[in-house]
């Protein structure tokens, strides 16, 4: 089986000079919406599949904040949502009284961020912002769920690269792509 990812990439969707320049935007859209107010700002961090986002993302923001992470089982491995969250690491200090920046991957069906919205909703923050790198609106299932800031929308298909995994692997791929992978050759 061929182990260079190279050769394993089916359609390039995003280009790495596609994504800096948006998260470049995203930032200073962040950074204008945010620099009047006086409340701390906390990003959060979804793991996995944030993290290379975020990295980036919290570069282009140019307000003092903290970062913490979070990460909740839903998908596992495989391509479907189990429908049902569970805390696997907590964030680790209190988002009270705070500006709260959740950052995540993707939103598919919506459903694992409304419920981490739910939890940290009850934690008194002053208020909770998402930002999402890629957003796939078709497939859309908390239909009231508010994303203050998206990336790139994408259609019904499975992609990888850029924080985001194919079976755990390929989140170091720097572009967001789809992928051919020929299991036992
Ligand atoms: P949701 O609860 O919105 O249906 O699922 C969100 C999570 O599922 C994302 O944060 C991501 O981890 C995973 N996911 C959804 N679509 C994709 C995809 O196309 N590729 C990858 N690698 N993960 C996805
Ligand atoms: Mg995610
Ligand atoms: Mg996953």
């Amino acid at each position: 089986m061929a182990r260079n990812w190279e050769e394993n990439i089916k359609k390039v969707l995003i280009s790495r000079e596609d994504i800096q320049k948006r998260v470049k935007e995203l930032g200073e859209q962040i950074t204008n919406d945010l620099k009047n107010d006086d409340a701390p700002l906390v990003v959060i961090g979804i793991l996995k599949g944030s993290v290379i986002f975020m990295s980036d993302l919290v570069r282009e923001i140019k307000l003092p904040l903290t970062m913490d992470f979070m990460e909740v089982s839903s998908y596992g491995d495989g391509f479907e949502s189990t429908r049902d969250i569970k805390i696997i690491k907590d964030l680790e200090h209190s988002v009270r009284g705070k500006n709260v920046l959740v950052v995540e991957d993707i939103v598919d069906s919506g459903l694992t961020l409304k419920k981490i919205l739910q939890m940290i909703g009850k934690r008194g923050p002053k208020q909770v912002l998402l930002c999402t790198l890629l957003n796939k609106e078709v497939r859309r299932e908390a239909k009231d769920l508010e994303v203050q800031y998206k990336g790139f929308e994408i259609g019904d298909e499975f992609v990888s690269g850029y924080g985001l995994d194919y079976m755990q692997e390929y989140r170091n791929i720097p572009y967001v792509c789809t992928m051919d992978i020929k299991i036992n050759e």
